[in-house]
């Protein structure tokens, strides 16, 4: 079954297009993308549509989601976790291992992706714990799991205090050439704040995690990975020093990668004020110099990805104390829109550095297919609308989490169509 996607504007960083064209489909990957090309392609039987006013780009992947599953379905599930990808625009996401149990080896990999592929509205890429129960001192099975699929390494939620385990993890990955994907925050700093350390926190009298607890983690990583000449991957970069030390690393060659979150590189500490446990994440929000240099890291290219950091949680765990309330929060379905409405109409950002970002980054990292319109790629394709306005209610997510920061505001731009593999998952705001 062929399908054209007809009359929008195409952003294919990878390869260089960024104009009005059609793209042809047949089965399970695409044919071409050309002005005109459908008249002779296409002679008859296709379905069409129509993407006219619509962005379509290699369909984004979000490389740090929480699906929850297997242990923790009151939070979310495989099926439902991917299905608010779909609606998000994503057509793949890459998820981490801090499940019940923890998937530190090749059972778990082999178990999460077969049930991927029988519940999975996207693709789901599977990143394996580093340490044994994510405990961080003895490492996980790397090498099964890798065999079995796993495309990177995390203890996600925890940073690796142990320095020699965490150098060790390294260099293991280095012989599979996968990432160890960091979540850096020194936890004698960083310890009981419960938000970023600063003028708000002070105001409001509650404990702060500053921004040095990330920087001084962000420091030992690089210099660990510059040692193993292993790669390293930066999980939700927040701090304006972290920002720097990947630039500085990044120059003198050190393989190291970063993300940064749709959520740290729109909304300040200040969101905070009102103790909105939708607001509470790790790292946490920060002050509006840290967002500036996270956009300015976006720009010149020290940070590579963007990526939500997906935590779904029970309401119950959500509606406590600020105190007490879990870290995180849902984001897959306003990842898209946060990012055009915060970085695009503002001008910080063209639509190529986005899907770029989205896109095409994202899976040369993890190493996955996607990223690329060419022919003979996977049909894997978003097509959204960078100008349709839309107010967000956290009722109406496909997600289990409910709770986000975002919720109730008018966001400017959304994902109309998510095409896996050549089928439509997403149309309309509608999984299918
Ligand atoms: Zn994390």
């Amino acid at each position: 079954m062929k399908l054209l996607i007809k009359g929008g504007h195409v952003v294919d960083p990878a390869n260089g297009i960024d104009q009005i064209a059609d793209i042809v489909i047949d089965g399970q990957k695409i044919i071409g993308v050309d002005l005109g090309l459908s008249d002779q392609t296409i002679s008859g039987g296709a379905e069409i549509f129509d993407a006219t006013g619509l962005v379509v780009c290699p369909g984004l992947i979000d490389m740090h989601v929480h699906l929850r599953e297997p242990g923790l379905e009151a939070k979310e599930e495989i099926r439902t976790g991917s299905e608010a990808a779909a609606a998000g625009g994503f057509t793949a996401v890459a998820c981490m291992p801090n499940t019940k149990p923890i998937v530190d080896n090749s059972i778990m990999v082999s178990g999460i992706l077969e049930r991927a592929r029988r519940e999975a509205a996207v693709h789901i890429h599977v990143i394996g714990a580093l340490t044994k129960e994510q405990a961080g001192k003895e490492l996980a099975e790397i090498g099964d799991m890798v065999q079995n699929g796993a495309v990177a390494l995390s203890d996600d939620g925890h940073f690796v205090e142990d320095a020699r385990v965490f150098q060790t993890g390294l260099s293991y990955a280095s012989m599979f050439d996968i990432p160890v994907i960091s979540h850096a925050e020194e936890e004698s700093l960083a310890g009981e704040g419960c938000m970023h350390e600063g003028l708000v926190s002070t105001i409001l009298g509650v404990k702060g995690r500053p921004a040095v607890a990330e920087e001084i983690a962000v420091a030992r990583d690089i210099l660990l990975a510059e040692y193993a000449k292993a790669r390293l991957h930066i999980a939700h970069v927040s701090a304006a020093g972290a920002v720097e030390l990947i630039r500085q690393a990044k120059r003198r060659g050190v393989k190291v990668t970063a993300e940064a979150t749709p959520h740290h590189l729109s909304l300040t500490d200040e969101a905070v004020y009102g103790f909105n446990t939708a607001t509470k994440v790790n790292p946490p929000l920060r002050s509006a110099d840290h967002v500036r240099s996270l956009i300015d890291g976006l720009k010149d290219g020290t940070i590579d990805a963007i990526a939500c950091d997906h935590a779904p949680h029970a309401p119950e765990e959500k509606d406590v104390e600020y105190r007490i309330a879990a870290n995180g929060f849902t984001g897959l379905e306003t990842s898209l829109g946060v990012i055009l409405t915060a970085l695009y109409h503002s001008k910080e950002l063209t639509l190529n550095q986005i899907v770029q970002l989205m896109s095409v980054s994202p899976a040369a990292i993890l190493g996955v297919t996607g990223g690329s319109l060419a022919p003979g790629a996977t049909a894997d394709i978003t097509v959204f609308d960078p100008d349709k306005e839309w107010i967000v209610d956290s009722k109406h997510f496909y997600s289990k989490g409910k709770s986000t920061p975002f919720d109730g505001k008018t966001l400017k731009g959304k994902a109309v169509a998510t095409v896996v593999a050549g089928q439509f998952v997403m149309k309309n705001g509608e999984v299918l």
